[in-house]
């Protein structure tokens, strides 16, 4: 059976691919075996029997711990290192106990540094703007750091007393306002961490033309950790790039020292040559921007907690959380478990209703990472056609003028009947 791996950073896929799934909690009951359906659907379509995906169930979430008492067994993440590859529905989250995130502990198991949302819409999905066909972004969000390190101490415990007094003695810190009852967080931002992830974006941008490339951040008030990712990302596009990107950096130089004339016509060259052009901005201004001119952006790099609110409002701009797919990836060792985003929807679990396009969207983004294209294709162009004539679950169809409501199974049901052989 088949095994994905990586050789010489390419990974090498057979025509019987295994992928381990978790069904997950909740919603995942129905969404996964409707996602399954679909690709495999789409998948003999487009190989006609050459290729397919040997789906291999591995356990976590509340299913795994009724059955073994653990919230992740050592199995499951055994089997997603060995296959590399793996799709995963909703978790719920334990209570009590060591982890606090099934999520994040997969994610810092495996080392998956990008943290990937690509955002588009769909003709016929309700949305807040003006012209959403503008929007088409691909987020990569760093995944292993930022404050979602986990380091923090809270008011009034001998830890936050203990680092108030090396602030304040040792580290001549005089800005805390309220120091006795403050609590104190510490947001590690290195530059391996940032380069990797940024490598990763410019990498991406070439291999699938995008125009450019923005960093986000917040350099403005955080200059090391905000700021540095913003500079080492440059430094990253400048060494390991030059000739195929061009920097906004680059043309800041070029106007200070040969003319604003200079820069700008540098600039078109590179964008005449098919260059990517590397950027950054301010986080506030980029989550304005996105609403106002969403077509100046295409990929995205930026840091944990902007990632967290970016793509939170830029799945909201095209039909919300029910349709917005995600992965989490490792480029060097080729792992990656394609998920949900949103949470096991227990106020509708069990009736039928769920949405399983952000499961499916996934899905396709994994196909696409197997480079089983053709295959990802028929499954988006479904996806397009079944939303252009109305046709959705309750969370879509109920925004849109004529929609037509249909249970998560129907929907599953009416994919494979529109996907056409190639
Ligand atoms: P959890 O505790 O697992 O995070 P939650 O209810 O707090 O669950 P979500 O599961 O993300 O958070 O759900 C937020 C809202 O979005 C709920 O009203 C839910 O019904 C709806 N929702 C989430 N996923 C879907 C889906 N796939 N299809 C339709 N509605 C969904």
């Amino acid at each position: 059976m088949g095994k994905l791996t990586i050789q010489k950073g390419m990974l090498q896929v057979p025509d019987v691919v295994t992928v381990p799934f978790i069904t997950g909690d909740g919603v995942g009951g129905e969404i996964m075996p409707a996602c399954q359906a679909v690709v495999n659907e789409a998948v003999q379509k487009a190989y006609q029997g050459k290729r397919s995906v040997d789906w291999h169930e591995v356990y976590a979430g509340e299913k795994a711990f009724n059955q073994t008492g653990d919230w992740l067994p050592e199995e499951t993440l055994q089997a997603f290192h060995e296959y590399l590859v793996g799709i995963k529905g909703p978790l719920t989250t334990p209570v009590g106990g060591g982890i606090r995130s099934l999520n994040v502990a997969l994610r810092q198991k495996l080392d998956l540094y990008v943290c990937l949302r690509p955002v588009r819409w769909f003709r016929g999905v309700a949305s807040p703007l003006k012209d959403p066909s503008k929007v088409n972004m691909t987020i990569f969000r760093e995944n292993t750091e930022d404050i979602y390190a986990g380091i923090e101490w809270k008011a009034g415990t001998g830890e936050a007393e203990r680092l108030l007094h090396f602030l304040q003695h040792e580290m001549g810190v005089t800005s805390i306002r309220f120091p006795q009852t403050s609590s104190f967080g510490i947001k590690p931002v290195s530059m391996e961490g940032s380069a990797r992830l940024v490598r990763a974006a410019i990498q991406y941008a070439l291999d699938t033309r995008q125009p450019h490339v923005t960093l986000v951040h917040k350099g403005n008030i955080m200059k090391f950790t905000e700021g540095g990712f913003k500079e080492w990302g440059y430094q990253v596009a400048e060494k390991e790039f030059a000739g195929r990107v061009f920097t906004m950096q680059s043309y800041a130089r070029i106007a200070q020292e040969e003319g604003k004339e200079q820069a700008a016509k540098a600039l078109a060259e590179a964008i005449t040559a098919g260059k990517v052009i590397i950027k950054d901005v301010i986080a506030d201004a980029f989550l304005q921007n996105t609403l106002l001119r969403p077509e100046d952006y295409s990929v995205v790099a930026t840091l944990n907690l902007n990632g967290d609110y970016i793509s939170d409002q830029l799945a909201a701009m095209v039909g919300g959380i029910g349709i917005s797919p995600g992965a989490n990836i490792n480029y060097l060792t080729g792992h990656a478990i394609f998920e949900a985003t949103h949470g096991t929807a227990p106020d509708i679990a069990g009736t039928n209703q769920a949405n399983p396009s952000s499961l499916l969207l996934s899905a396709v983004m994994m196909l696409e990472y197997l480079g089983w294209q053709e295959a990802a294709r028929l499954i988006t162009s479904a996806m397009e056609c079944c939303f252009a004539s109305g046709r959705a679950t309750a969370d879509l169809a109920r925004l849109m003028e004529n929609g037509q409501h249909l249970s998560t199974t129907a929907f599953a049901d009416e994919l494979p009947e529109i996907i056409k052989t190639p």
